[in-house]
């Protein structure tokens, strides 16, 4: 019997000009606006002046609040938040890369709620702040999914917010603010995309609906990725990025993430490896472990890739980066075990034991 389901509120916008063309949409949020960034990047992306370009068309009152870290850490998300609160905006914008948005969901909540950390992890609170996500990275996908991934300190790992509501209401996905990311920058993310696209593909929550995203999503990637391995970006290749990143978000909204996020958050909490490049290190280990459980699915994403065998994929996707780190039997059994507790992991097909998880650390990093 075929069920199935896919939920998707966001309105997008992609695509050059995308605020430019739609700043009419703001309007439908209210008259005051907190505009939460980074570092620089909002600036050096284009995205900024664009953004308070459209919010003076529309006689709308702004405050811009810098200071988002990369993985963001609950208690600068808890900081920003109520720095955020004493403007009381009727809603946020949020620019920046995954972190940034995240980042905004999670202080979206904080606003409408008790400025109480534990409001995050439960189901039952008021809607938050209206959010309109602009990424600066093609990337997360961040703007179209009902997930924040917080660093939690005190628990020593990242944590995922997880809610329907937190969905932002618009995304405005523009190419050009993503060339101003260096090399690195631009392959990490891009890693990141193609991760989702194919984590959520071989998923057990997937379905025939967010199949058509993880296939569509896989060629755009296969489209921007000669860039990747030149070492520089067409125009063309940067747009197909973005929508391959797009489409990993619509993906991923849908089935989740596996084992690969599941071992690659341990890498970047405790190692410092950027999110993408953490999930990249693990990928051909991890093609090779879905071959012999989706060996019909895998075929169909490496062809979709423009491989017909998978080391032909494995052998161009390392020169991408490698990696190696000298971990200890005994840290390899921490962070299997660490994986072997979480909801990426159950979500993995395939017999996901410790000897598996164990195997793929060890053949792709030390
Ligand atoms: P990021 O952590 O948001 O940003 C990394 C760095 O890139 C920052 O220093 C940022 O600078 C810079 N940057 C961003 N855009 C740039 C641009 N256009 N030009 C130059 N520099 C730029 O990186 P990310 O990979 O996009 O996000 C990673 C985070 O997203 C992780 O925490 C990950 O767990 C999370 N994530 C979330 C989801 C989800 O569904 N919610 C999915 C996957 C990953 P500034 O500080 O100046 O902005
Ligand atoms: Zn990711």
């Amino acid at each position: 019997m075929l069920e199935l389901s896919y939920y998707m509120p966001v309105k997008i916008c992609f695509g050059y000009a995308a605020v430019e063309r739609n700043s009419h949409l703001l309007k439908n949020y209210g008259t005051r606006t907190a505009i939460i960034t980074g570092s620089l990047s909002a600036a050096k992306s284009g995205a900024l002046s664009d953004i308070v370009a459209a919010i003076n068309k529309n006689g709308q009152t702004f405050q811009i609040f810098s200071g988002v870290k990369n993985d963001p850490p609950i208690e600068n998300v808890m900081q920003m938040a109520s720095e955020i609160n004493l403007f009381k905006p009727d809603y946020l914008i949020a620019i920046g890369g995954g972190s940034v948005i995240d980042a905004a969901k999670a202080i979206a909540l904080l606003l409408t709620n008790s400025f109480k950390e534990e409001i995050l992890w439960q189901k039952d609170f008021i809607k938050p702040l209206p959010l309109i996500a602009i990424p600066t990275t093609a990337g997360t996908g961040s703007e179209v999914t009902p997930y924040a991934i917080l660093t939690d300190n005190k628990l020593k790992t990242k944590r995922s917010v997880s809610s329907e509501e937190i969905y932002p209401k618009v995304a405005f996905c523009d190419p050009f603010y993503t060339e101003s990311m260096a090399k690195e920058l631009t392959i990490n993310t891009a890693v990141d995309a193609l991760s989702h696209l194919l984590e959520g593909f071989f998923a057990k929550r997937a379905n025939n609906i967010s199949d058509l995203y993880a296939l569509k999503g896989l060629e755009f990637w296969s489209e921007g990725a000669p860039g990747l391995f030149r070492g520089e970006m067409s125009k063309n290749e940067r747009e197909s990025l973005m929508a391959a990143s797009l489409f990993g978000g619509l993906t991923i909204a849908k089935t989740g993430t596996t084992m690969v996020h599941a071992l690659g958050y341990s890498l970047t909490y405790d190692y410092k490896i950027p999110h993408g490049k953490a999930n990249g290190l693990l990928l051909n280990a991890y093609l090779d472990f879905m071959l012999k459980t989706l060996p019909e699915k895998t075929k169909q994403a490496l062809k979709t890739l423009g491989y017909q065998k998978i080391t032909e994929f494995q052998d161009d996707f390392k020169q991408l980066f490698s990696e190696k780190l000298k971990l200890s039997t005994r840290e390899i059994a921490f962070y299997v075990e660490k994986a072997l507790k979480t909801s990426n992991v159950v979500n993995t097909p395939g017999k996901v034991s410790a000897f598996v998880l164990a195997d793929i650390i060890e053949r792709s990093l030390l």
